[in-house]
């Protein structure tokens, strides 16, 4: 798996492996040397890194060739120094020790700086909550969006497509507007109210649903993808994947890829998982097939240490008000 930045994500990681070998919390001056202490608390510390990085975030860490600086920890304890070369005069306890080995796996998921805020939006409509709860829960007003984007702009954020994040072009005050599964209103609603405000967004687009009532048509898919707007892939009929076998997702997640290739003449880069339902599978194919993104519905925002094939989504729900998701994408 790649990472957005695999360079700024190497020396990140090794630098994050530097500092946690000699120690963040309490500084070098704070700890025993393993050959003063004759414990090898540098060392299981290092391990104890090692598995809560392969924890927190999997993709970067197996990107990261082993180098002397990441493994040094594990093989020699002589590396590990605290630089000063005096001995301790505190003994470090076996509790201390936890509390230190826990402090650094707290450090170490801290996340990475955040390249985008990818916001999730689904149906730009008004939806009675008493007579459709579930519907209502997906659906903003277009005065909902409208003063969204308003705010955001306001508040310095601008906005960029799913592929522009995958180039690199994101940044902590560049937001990725989503609108999951095709819906005719993203095309008579969203769209318009994008234009005003010289925003862009990603569609992601269930293609077997293209024509059906309540679903955009291809050519409005096309006029979107011609105004520069991003056009994704949602698979064939928004299946749960994580329950298909590895043949059936590669039909949905191929063959969405192919049809709305085929329709808009380009190649498709972002995917996005129905429901954010996937599994091991679903991760190789959408990479197989040639997807540089997959959002999920996970909420948070992208890092540079982000896999791009699990990115989380800001989910803007009916009954946020735009004052609190600017507050939110500020966190
Ligand atoms: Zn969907």
């Amino acid at each position: 798996m790649r990472s957005f930045h695999p360079e700024t994500g190497l020396i990140c990681g090794v630098y994050i492996a530097l500092i946690v070998a000699v120690g963040w919390q309490g500084w070098p001056s704070r700890l025993p040397t393993p050959k003063n202490s004759g414990r090898p608390i540098s060392v299981q510390s290092a391990q104890m890194a090692a598995h809560a990085a392969a924890i927190s975030e999997p993709a970067s860490v197996s990107d990261l060739e082993p180098t002397p600086e990441l493994t040094f920890g594990l093989e020699s304890t002589p590396a590990l120094s605290t630089g000063t070369g005096k001995p301790s005069s505190r003994p470090v306890t076996t509790s201390a020790a936890q509390l230190l080995q826990n402090q650094r796996i707290a450090e170490l998921r801290k996340p990475t700086p955040v390249t985008a805020h990818i916001l999730m939006y689904h149906y730009v409509r008004v939806v009675d909550p008493k007579l459709d709860p579930e519907g209502y829960r997906l659906s903003v007003t277009a005065s909902q969006l409208d003063n969204d984007l308003t705010a955001l702009q306001a508040a310095g954020y601008s906005f960029i497509t799913m592929a522009d994040l995958a180039a690199g072009r994101g940044s902590p005050k560049k937001i990725a507007v989503t609108f999951d599964d095709g819906y005719a209103d993203a095309y008579t609603t969203a769209y318009p109210i994008l234009v005003k405000h010289r925003a862009t967004a990603t569609f992601f687009i269930i293609s077997g649903k293209v024509g059906q009532p309540a679903y955009m048509s291809w050519d409005e898919i096309r006029t979107l993808h011609r105004r520069g707007f991003e056009i994704g892939a949602h698979t064939l009929h928004h299946p749960d994947l994580s329950r298909l076998t590895t043949a059936a997702q590669q039909k949905e997640i191929e063959g969405s890829k192919l049809a709305i290739e085929a329709q808009i003449g380009a190649p498709l880069v972002s995917f996005c998982y129905p429901a954010g339902r996937f599994n091991a599978d679903t991760l190789h194919l959408v990479q197989e097939d040639g997807f540089l993104t997959a959002t999920t519905t996970e909420p948070g925002a992208a890092h540079a240490g982000s896999d791009p094939y699990l990115l989380p989504r800001v989910r803007v729900s009916p009954t946020v008000t735009p004052t609190e998701l600017v507050r939110e994408v500020r966190s």
